[in-house]
């Protein structure tokens, strides 16, 4: 792609529309930028690419600025409703997602990582075992650091590790990693998106361009999966056994196994694993297998299985006092990582939930609640909608905040029971984002713990 002098029009000034237009600048584009917010932090982003000479439209989008564009560049956050995208459709110019942008210059294999839950975990994961392995590796993509800011400096020899959300697949045209890493695809962001499908469609799209020398690796135990028709080579994994016509990573006798080309290579074991519950086992499967696919040796892999820390905010150990847990899932932002976190505590649990809903449909929860579920906490903008859903389930009341909430909580709390923020929702009603709201609760739980001792 040639950049030389192209007007390129980048939408939305987040982090990732930010890296882009720096990054088509450095290609010698003619930059222009434009998001509709014009809060302190856009006007900080935009200061900077006014000092590069980048002209920046905010607090509205006009059509007129759009004149003269050859591409636009989308951020995330900007959907097909967003005006000039309407607009750019309407006109017929080409408009494309930061990570489209970005792999048209990246000179190293790219392995890409999406599915509703566990993107980070493993991203992080496989990179890990690259570092370990001593390759040169770059994480990024919705992990926090855009693919734009790093693909420069990403030679052949190296490895691209590239979290991707379905966001971010909306706009892709030949975007296409040599292995390709789904999860699994539940319900979410159906704010975003007219019904599911829509939703796992976009998903799905991570495949649509690979080549037969390319890989697939998908969630045997979701049965969406199970005929997914890919050009890739396609490999599974599974918590259970892997039937044998099919290639891929698999348990048996508590043992994680690869079978690939006839060959049997072992893993690790499962109780050495570093991280918790069954979900986490399908994180340490998914990545093992995209690590000893790209040549990592599986000593390496299993080192870092047994030794990850895991991330912040999920499903983190906050403290103990008297005997009570404090767990911070704050990344918990839809049905299925809420019903992870409960599923892998023991009974005795007081749930922190609520915020900012996504038009999720909370009765899912209704079974789990049930089984170990104490009582449940609600706050934020969600909670009459889920308190509706899920009031014959268990016990439900409402806080004014996070921090009167884990109060609350530790007040009816015996030991052994554990106090679990897992919203279910996204946090922007309360917070900036969903590390905030696990700062909040961390610092709630310590304030806690300072009164605890002093009592
Ligand atoms: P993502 O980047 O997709 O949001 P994270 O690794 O940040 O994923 O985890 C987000 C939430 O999902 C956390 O609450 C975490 O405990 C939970 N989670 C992690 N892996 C999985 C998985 N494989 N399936 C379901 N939930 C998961």
């Amino acid at each position: 792609m040639e950049l030389k002098d192209k007007r390129v029009t980048v939408v939305g000034l987040g982090i990732s529309g930010e890296a882009a237009a720096k990054f088509l600048h450095e290609h010698n584009a003619k930059v222009r930028v434009t998001d509709k917010s014009d809060n302190p932090q856009v006007q900080q982003d935009a200061r900077a690419l006014k000092d590069m000479g980048i002209e920046c439209e905010l607090g509205e989008h006009r059509e007129a600025f759009l004149e003269g564009s050859e591409l636009i560049v989308v951020s995330p956050g900007v959907d097909n409703s967003a005006l000039p995208v309407k607009w750019a459709d309407e006109r017929g110019i080409p408009v494309i997602s930061e990570i489209e942008l970005g792999y048209r210059f990246c000179r190293a294999p790219i392995i890409a990582v999406s599915g509703t839950n566990g993107k980070s975990t493993v991203t992080s994961l496989i990179g890990q075992m690259f570092t370990a392995g001593g390759r040169d590796v770059y994480i990024c993509g919705n992990i926090g650091v855009p693919f734009t800011s790093v693909v420069s400096m990403a030679a052949p020899e190296a490895v691209v590790v590239l979290e991707i959300s379905s966001f971010q697949l909306e706009r892709i045209d030949t975007f296409s990693p040599h292995i390709a890493v789904m999860l699994n695809i539940t319900q979410d962001h159906l704010d975003r998106y007219a019904n599911f499908d829509e939703y796992a469609n976009a998903k799905l799209r991570l495949f649509s361009n690979q080549k037969a020398a390319d890989y697939a690796i998908v969630n045997y135990d979701q049965a969406k999966f199970k005929d997914l028709s890919a050009k890739s080579k396609l490999l599974y994994f599974s918590k259970r056994s892997l039937p044998k016509k099919f290639e891929g990573v698999f348990v048996e006798n508590e043992e994680l196994l690869v079978r690939r080309d006839g060959r049997y290579i072992w893993l690790a074991a499962k109780e050495e694993l570093s991280l918790s519950g069954e979900h986490n086992l399908e994180n340490a499967l998914a990545s093992g297998l995209a690590a000893l696919i790209s040549g990592v040796e599986p000593n390496i892999i299993k080192e870092t299985l047994c030794h990850f820390k895991g991330l912040s905010h999920r499903f983190e150990l906050v403290d103990t006092i008297n005997g009570i847990k404090f767990v911070d899932d704050s990344k918990a932002t839809n049905v299925d990582s809420v019903k992870k976190a409960v599923q892998s505590s023991s009974k005795g649990i007081i749930l922190i939930a609520g915020g900012r809903d996504k038009s999720s449909d909370y009765r899912i929860l209704a079974g789990p609640l049930k089984e170990k579920v104490k009582s449940m906490l609600l706050i934020g903008e969600a909670r009459e909608k889920i308190k509706k859903a899920l009031s014959g389930a268990v016990p439900i009341s409402f806080a004014e905040s996070l921090e009167e909430a884990v109060k609350t909580a530790f007040g009816s709390a015996r030991n052994g029971d554990t106090v679990l923020l897992s919203p279910m929702c996204s946090s922007f009603d309360m917070f900036r984002d969903y590390k905030e709201r696990g700062e909040v609760f961390r610092n709630a739980v310590n304030s806690l713990k300072r009164s605890n001792k002093d009592a």
